[in-house]
């Protein structure tokens, strides 16, 4: 029985806040704080309305340290889940620091005017962590997150070591608009259009952004094209589990979204450094996310299924075995359960079922963790019991490309 703040009312913090106020035996007080009021009461009267429980609502601009130690200190949480954007993480760490209060999100660092995807500034809070006897717990959304979960509980269950992993996170939602991104657009062309790059024998391996692609019959969904990316889990796993040979991440794109994506690109409409116009300073794309749909406007509108999971190639008992590890979500049953579609569904169950590891004290100690650190088992089992069940298969071979 737990009181959790959770921060942002996007997608991903509707579906979380939604699916804690259907665990009242875990999450007794769900309090939501975020930019803009009104997007806090929509979820809270949303949130009534399904369940009948109350959340109470803040503003708060989490990048005021100040203001959001506050908050922590008047209302006294055993957690504060972050779910606004990456800029927010060390920020939202340091009021945790302060009012003394545990830590989890979904996304890593991002400084506002570099693409990185790297954990180190938030690595670099282990030792503070650690010395206020406080939990960080990094990255419980679907991926990075669930797919980490896969990973360790395919080395516990099915194999002794991993030699191979290649992620695949397919999207074959049809949201019927010419181009939108399925969660926050910022964060998602930042990803997209950055150079991809895999873990290879102990190596960053570099291409272009979008040159790698291969076409995968994906089950529910069918054949889609995938292209090789980069994506923030990769750096963690080969930290923490550096038996692994060779981690790749994949994502499927529709033709009309690449071209879009590529012209948008070749006239300058995805730079992230600011250019002036009119005589003020504008970001390039911060304009573009003005001009695109909210993605919680495409909740209602989306169709088809998403199928996320694991490909792990290793040895059991000296032979070489390979497991497909999954999950398939249907867009418009999660509208119907949260009002969000699948995208922001798949984040924010596994981010609720972070919060519940930790606020039942089943994943704990002082420090910062990713979470393939912890025993996948108990996080398993509430997928299956609350919305994300996986399905895990034998292949004949390892992937041949
Ligand atoms: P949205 O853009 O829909 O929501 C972000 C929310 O955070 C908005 O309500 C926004 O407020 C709020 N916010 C932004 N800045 C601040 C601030 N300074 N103080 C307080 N609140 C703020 O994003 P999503 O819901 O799609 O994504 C949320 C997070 O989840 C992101 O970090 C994203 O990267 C991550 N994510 C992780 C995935 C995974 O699988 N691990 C997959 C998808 C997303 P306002 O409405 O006023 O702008």
């Amino acid at each position: 029985m737990a009181k959790v703040l959770v921060i942002g009312a996007g997608g991903v913090g509707s579906v979380a806040v939604h699916k804690m106020a259907m665990n009242p035996d875990i999450f007794s007080e769900v309090v939501l704080a975020s930019r803009t009021l009104a997007k806090c009461d929509a979820i809270a009267a949303s949130v009534k309305q399904r369940t009948g429980r109350d959340v109470a609502t803040y503003q708060l601009d989490a990048d005021d340290v100040a203001a959001t130690t506050a908050l922590l200190n008047e209302l006294k949480p055993a957690l504060v889940v972050n779910l606004a954007l990456p800029y927010q993480d060390l920020n939202i760490m340091e009021a945790c620091l302060a009012a003394g209060v545990n830590y989890m999100d979904t996304a890593n660092y991002e400084p506002i005017d570099e693409a990185k995807f790297e954990y180190k500034w938030q690595w670099a809070y282990q030792e503070r962590f650690k010395e206020a006897g406080l939990t960080a717990l990094l990255g419980s959304g679907f991926d990075p997150g669930v797919t980490s979960v896969f990973a360790t509980w395919l080395k516990k269950h099915k194999l002794d070591s991993i030699r191979t992993l290649d992620i695949l996170d397919c999207n074959g939602g049809d949201h019927g608009q010419p181009f939108a991104t399925n969660f926050n657009p910022e964060i998602n062309i930042r990803e997209v259009t950055a150079p991809a790059r895999r873990w290879e024998k102990g190596e960053w391996v570099e291409t272009p952004a979008l040159t790698i692609k291969q076409t995968f019959d994906f089950e529910a969904v069918g054949p889609k094209n995938m292209y090789l990316m980069y994506h923030e889990e990769i750096e963690s796993l080969a930290h923490h589990l550096p038996e692994i040979e060779r981690i790749r991440f994949w994502m499927t794109f529709g033709d009309a979204y690449i071209t879009h994506l590529t012209v948008l690109q070749n006239v300058g409409m995805t730079r992230i450094d600011p250019v002036i116009y009119e005589g003020k300073e504008i970001v390039p794309l911060q304009f573009l996310k003005a001009v695109l749909p909210e993605p919680a406007s495409l909740g209602a509108l989306t169709k088809g299924k998403t199928n996320i999971g694991d490909i792990a190639t290793g040895l059991k008992d000296g032979v070489e075995k390979t497991f497909y590890i999954y999950n398939i979500c249907d867009h418009e049953e999660a509208y119907a359960e949260t009002g969000n579609q699948a995208i922001s569904y798949t984040t924010g169950v596994p981010a609720m079922i972070g919060a519940a590891m930790l606020v039942t004290g089943t994943w704990g100690g002082a420090g910062v963790f990713n979470i393939e650190q912890f025993n996948p088992d108990p996080y398993m089992d509430m997928l299956n019991k609350h919305g994300l069940p996986w399905q895990v298969k034998e292949l004949e071979g390892p992937l041949e490309f």
